[in-house]
């Protein structure tokens, strides 16, 4: 069952008197569930891709079909709407509110699922004993390690229980070992969950962790 179909997809940016192609016609479909690594060159495109399937940018030219929708049609509010109900993000650079402990940093961004302020602390405390932080769920973003900091990341991506999620270099501030230990955990519950999961990286070890990846250089899938 297919979730994200792209279609003759292109980007171009003006830089003064030249184009960069920086997407120059991908096409590719993920299944539901699947692990999919957007792999490539610094330079390649790959923020680009992640940024047109999240809905952030317009395509220059082609299609985006998310669930039958088209992307690339929606509004800027019903663009919105899709980033807060059908897509989660997790970041390099953790990005926690580092003054709030953990439980706060997940509990928060379920407002948006219209849960009580209890409910909203139990489905956080569930998520951060997923990922292992049930012992530290009043510590501060600010006092935790990298690699505890982007548990809390993968928790709050995932209590929103998103049908997609995006993860750019999830791994590119943390040291190898820790880098493996979080990304088999992400994979773990995401494949629990019955979530698709998309990962950008330009590190080759990192993405054979995917089911699949998509190589792109020069804006083209090779
Ligand atoms: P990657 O994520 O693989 O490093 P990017 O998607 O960031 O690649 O960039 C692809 C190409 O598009 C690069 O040549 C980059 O300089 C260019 N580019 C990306 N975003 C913009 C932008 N907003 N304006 C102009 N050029 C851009
Ligand atoms: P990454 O580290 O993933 O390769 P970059 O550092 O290349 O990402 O880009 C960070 C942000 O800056 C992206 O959102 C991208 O769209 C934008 N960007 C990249 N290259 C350019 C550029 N030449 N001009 C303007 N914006 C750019």
């Amino acid at each position: 069952e297919k979730i994200i179909e792209v279609k003759g997809l292109y980007k171009f940016y003006k830089a003064g008197e030249t184009v960069v192609h920086a997407l120059d016609g991908l096409d590719f479909t993920i299944n539901k569930g699947e692990f999919v690594a957007i792999v490539g060159p610094s330079g390649s495109g790959k923020s680009t891709l992640l940024n047109m399937l999240a809905g952030l940018e317009k395509p220059t030219k082609g299609e985006i079909i998310i669930n039958g929708k088209h992307l690339e049609k929606l509004k800027e509010n019903q663009l919105v709407a899709f980033r807060r109900n059908n897509v989660g993000f997790i970041f390099q650079s953790y990005n926690l509110l580092p003054t709030m402990n953990a439980l706060d940093n997940v509990a928060l961004p379920l407002v948006f699922r219209g849960m009580d302020v209890k409910k909203r602390i139990e489905i956080a405390k569930k998520y951060l004993t997923l990922v292992g932080l049930e012992k530290q769920i009043y510590q501060n973003g600010n006092a935790m390690s990298g690699g505890q900091q982007q548990r809390v990341g993968i928790a709050r991506a995932l209590a929103m229980q998103p049908e997609i999620i995006f993860a750019d270099e999830p791994t590119g501030n943390l040291d190898t070992k820790t880098s493996a230990e979080v990304l088999e955990l992400m994979k773990n519950i995401v494949k629990e969950e019955n979530q698709t999961l998309i990962m950008v990286t330009h590190d080759n070890d990192i993405a054979r962790v995917a089911d699949r990846q998509i190589r792109i250089v020069d804006g083209k899938a090779v």
